[in-house]
């Protein structure tokens, strides 16, 4: 049985469909798929839909997290989509973009910067609102003389006066929601050093204390060496060990099934939750 358990379709940023995705999941000769987009589970009706007949899909999602100030990804697999806690803290994380501008806007003030909320909106133009807009108005005011200087430490960049941070989730907080809501946590790709720091072993033991499922260790972003400490972090803490491709379809170079999960932790996961069932493909429409 090959089971991949961390996919992206272009409900976040991959460039399959999630039609496309379930089609070329069995053209890869996968048995079991997830679809984990970041922050979002409005793939799975398309998903569902199109799932092709000796496929099943587990319906999950990425969540954007952060602890001490260092950002994680957190595999969220079988919850109940409709859970409200859990739903608005999606919400939350994907609609921050607003409060986030107005607290940018806010900051310049504070800085003397005469910026409207109006004016950023009006250079917006119904499209969604980010840092780039809010920099054009800077420009607009010739506070800076181009959209690339209002990019430093003295204005938006991060950890710059006037920046504020994206909303992400806590992971303990992502932990307790994902379990009320009957689901199973997997912290992704937990030692990939390239993104940035990463977090400290001490850190994950305590994810674990406090319910974490498993961790991924097969991952593109992880040496044979890292695995190996990774397996027997997990083995100390009694963790789960998946392995995925965190397929991006071709925004990255990893194929589908390029590393896969060991079908008795996949059993384990599906007896854990709760929240949802793999969905077994009918051959679709
Ligand atoms: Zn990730
Ligand atoms: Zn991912």
């Amino acid at each position: 049985m090959r089971i991949d358990l961390h996919c992206h379709s272009t409900a976040s940023d991959g460039t399959d469909t999630p039609a496309e995705l379930m089609r070329n999941a069995a053209a890869a000769g996968l048995d079991v798929v997830a679809l984990t987009d970041h922050d979002t589970t409005r793939g799975y009706a398309e998903a569902i839909a199109a799932l092709p007949e000796g496929l099943t899909l587990v319906t999950g999602a990425e969540l954007s997290c952060r602890i001490d100030g260092i950002p994680m990804h957190m595999l969220a697999y079988l919850f109940d989509p409709e859970e409200p806690a859990l739903l608005a803290e999606r919400e939350l994380v994907r609609d921050d973009r607003v409060p986030r501008a107005k607290g940018m806007v806010a900051k310049l003030n504070e800085l003397g910067v005469p910026v409207t909320w109006e004016q950023v909106e009006r250079i917006a133009a119904g499209g969604s609102v980010g840092r780039p807009h809010v920099a054009t108005a800077l420009v607009e005011l010739g506070v800076v003389p181009t959209v690339d200087d209002a990019f430093t430490k003295d204005w938006l960049a991060d950890g710059g006066r006037a920046h504020v941070d994206k909303h992400e989730t806590d992971p303990f907080e992502a932990i307790r929601l994902v379990k009320a809501a009957g689901g199973v946590t997997v912290f992704a790709h937990p030692a990939a050093s390239r993104r940035g720091r990463t977090v400290p072993e001490s850190a994950i033991a305590e994810m674990a204390a406090a319910g974490l499922d498993g961790i991924e260790v097969d991952h593109t972003d992880h040496d044979a060496d890292t695995r190996v400490r990774l397996r027997g972090l997990a083995a100390e803490l009694g963790l789960l060990v998946t392995g995925s491709s965190d397929y991006h379809g071709s925004r990255k170079t990893v194929s589908l099934g390029r590393y896969t999960t060991d079908p008795e932790v996949y059993g384990e996961i599906t007896r854990r939750a709760t929240g949802a069932f793999p969905v077994p493909g009918t051959g679709g429409p």
